[in-house]
């Protein structure tokens, strides 16, 4: 099936009778006829469905959904991109464990691989992802366990070079994962490229319309955990579930399964059955959804481009963009919807034109079916000092311009009605 078909079937294939749509299971827990029957589930939790904290139908439908968009083997939802990101990582890095992350990560990654990380005993380095292999290559240690960078990056705009990144991941017997957050498997499909694991905020444009928060994380299934002894917690029995050894019970499945029979039994964040099947219901248009945002944002571009109050536009589609050429590649040039740009006034004029802008709202928020704007370096990225800002691909009047659905004519009037202010 093509993407638009996987959108709208992927995931559930009602039989004779059954509900058109994928029903809402609001249900915390499941029956068994004996004591035995939930005994024997304990032994093999992928068997049967136990309690709503780690599986639920309506969200295991979701789930097959997104690992078919994405070419993956399984994959597992969240209650948050965070935590998609969160259990992503925790699912290979212990205390003393190491991992190399691109400096153009979203802020709230960097804060989490920074900050948080740090005190659980996890160290991050972080790379430019545009440096050459080499250097790369020295950023990795005989304790690294993975490489960590986003498609498209939020908010720099950086197009992730997959090859290289997943060349050097595994030159050192390590997977690439990759965040496809803004790129979305409509426009992306990073197994392609080399990436091993992928997680989503599924709160952007996969669900697409602000309605809830949620994540995934999809295993492609292809790296071969057992090569280099580097993951003891996948080869080797896990004590917390009477001495499992992942990779030889599950096989290719064996990261993702591990995911949610250790981490999502332990840490509990699960999506609700009723956040899945809105979830679904914004898969469904996915691929259509995306085909007008990449028309609008590139209109939307070539207009600030031209205009004598804008001093930079950065926008991976246009043609002197300076990832053009890795957009061409791995997105067919279709960029997504996030434009990062600054004004001739630099802070001032840009808050003066942001609080001008009547359709365009305010928001933290991207990949919205509205207009949204935001200043990265006084939100997303106020944590950081300026060096770690700019390291970031945030310039400090930076405006992060998140182009919707809205007819390209209303876009551009708001946006000429705000400069003129
Ligand atoms: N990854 C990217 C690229 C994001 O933009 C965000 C949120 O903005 C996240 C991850 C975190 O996702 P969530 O807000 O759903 O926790």
């Amino acid at each position: 099936m093509k993407t638009e078909t996987k959108c709208i079937h992927a995931g559930y294939a009602p039989a004779n009778t059954e509900p058109r749509v994928k029903p809402i299971v609001q249900s915390t827990t499941y029956v068994f006829d004996s004591a035995a029957d939930i005994g024997a589930v304990f032994d093999d939790p992928t068997k049967a469905l136990i309690y709503s904290r780690f599986a639920n139908p309506t969200v295991m439908a979701v789930e097959d959904k997104i690992a078919a968009l994405e070419g993956g083997a399984g994959a597992m939802c969240t209650s948050s991109g965070q935590a998609a990101t969160l259990l992503a990582i925790l699912n290979l890095c212990s205390a003393g464990d190491h991992l190399v992350c691109t400096s153009s990560v979203y802020g709230g990654t960097l804060n989490l691989l920074s900050f948080t990380f740090r005190r659980l005993g996890i160290e991050c380095s972080f790379v430019d992802a545009r440096a050459p292999e080499a250097e790369l290559d020295a950023a990795m240690r005989p304790n690294t366990k993975l490489v960590f960078g986003e498609s498209i990056a939020n908010p720099s705009l950086v197009v992730l070079d997959f090859e290289k990144l997943a060349r050097v991941a595994h030159r050192h017997g390590v997977p690439l994962i990759v965040d496809n957050t803004i790129a979305t498997p409509a426009l992306c499909r990073p197994f392609e490229h080399g990436a091993d694991i992928i997680v989503h905020s599924t709160s952007k444009y996969m669900d697409g319309h602000a309605l809830q928060v949620g994540g995934a994380i999809v295993d492609s299934g292809k790296f071969d955990w057992a090569a280099g002894g580097r993951f003891p917690g996948l080869t080797e029995p896990d004590e917390s579930y009477h001495g499992v050894v992942y990779t030889e019970v599950y096989g290719n499945l064996a990261y993702i399964i591990k995911a949610r029979m250790q981490l999502m039994r332990d840490f509990g964040c699960y999506p609700s059955a009723h956040s899945a099947f809105l979830l679904n219901l914004g898969l469904d248009t996915l691929a259509v959804r995306m085909d007008r945002y990449c028309e609008n944002a590139l209109a939307v571009a070539q207009y600030f481009e031209k205009h004598p109050k804008v001093e930079s536009v950065t926008y991976p589609g246009l043609p002197g963009a300076r990832d053009y050429a890795l957009c061409q590649k791995y997105t067919g040039g279709r960029a997504s919807a996030i434009i990062a740009l600054t004004l001739r006034g630099g802070k001032d004029a840009a808050v003066r034109f942001m609080d001008s802008l009547r359709l365009a709202h305010n928001e933290i928020h991207l990949a919205d079916i509205c207009t949204s704007v935001l200043h990265p370096a006084t939100s997303t990225h106020r944590q950081l000092n300026e060096a770690q800002q700019r390291a970031a691909g945030v310039d400090p009047s930076m405006i992060r311009f998140s182009v919707g659905l809205e007819h390209i004519d209303d876009i551009l009037a708001d946006i000429e009605q705000a400069f003129a202010k």
